[in-house]
């Protein structure tokens, strides 16, 4: 292992207005950023070329791993075709959009990756505050497995999570005080039915993003 790099952070980076923001925020925070894209199974195999293509125009190393055995150890309808999306958060637990496991993995994954390149902190975009229902956004979880990594190897990682307490419309006001504001709009992908930038409209993810747009240009409009 190489020795600790406390000014490198590694981003978990799946192309989407959360983590694209998180990727710009820890370029503005850290001297060196890497990301990390996972392949988990999703429908739509446009998320890793999105991601892919992001980092590169921001200048990141880009690392990817194919982790699809996630989306096949319990059904959810981001990795299953035969399975209807939940439009909304069912009253007795969450949507079927949630993904089992799916950041516990991913962080594992990424401080054994982040151990193995002398890399310390890790950069998250789990948001506590519009919370779809997914247990593995909430901060209690990210403290505990922050503690549990560590004990697990011996090492001191940080995990970041710049947008753990913000909502939708403060994370575009983010992407626009970091200068992505256009970027973040037009590049990337949020979307359930993998349309990049604005995206179908009509997901749960795309009705969520456009909520938060279309609050920050309100927020924006009466400050003028
Ligand atoms: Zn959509």
């Amino acid at each position: 292992m190489k020795p600790i790099n406390k000014e490198t952070a590694l981003v978990v980076f799946s192309g989407g207005q959360d983590s694209t923001t998180c990727l710009f925020w820890a370029k503005k925070n850290f001297k060196r950023v890497e990301a990390l894209t996972f392949r988990y199974g999703q429908k739509h195999i446009k998320e890793v070329e999105t991601a892919e293509q992001i980092a590169c125009d921001a200048d990141v190393p880009w690392h990817f791993m194919d982790v699809s055995f996630i989306g096949k150890l319990a059904k959810n309808s981001l990795t299953d075709n035969s399975i209807i999306m939940d439009e909304k958060k069912p009253v007795d637990g969450p949507p079927n959009t949630f993904v089992p496991g799916r950041n516990l993995f991913f962080l594992s994954i990424a401080a054994v990756f982040a151990r193995e390149h002398g890399i310390s902190h890790l950069v998250t975009g789990v948001s506590e505050t519009d919370f779809s229902g997914y247990p593995d956004c909430r901060d209690a979880f990210i403290k505990s497995l922050n503690v549990s990594l560590n004990l697990s190897m011996d090492e001191q990682f940080v995990i970041h999570t710049p947008l753990m307490w913000i909502d939708k419309a403060q994370t575009w006001a983010l992407a626009d005080e970091l200068g992505v504001f256009d970027l973040v709009r037009t590049k990337t992908l949020t979307c359930y039915n993998g349309i990049i930038g604005k995206g179908c409209g009509e997901c749960p993810a795309c009705k969520l993003r456009r909520e938060g747009l279309e609050k920050y240009m309100r927020l924006i409009r009466e400050k003028e």
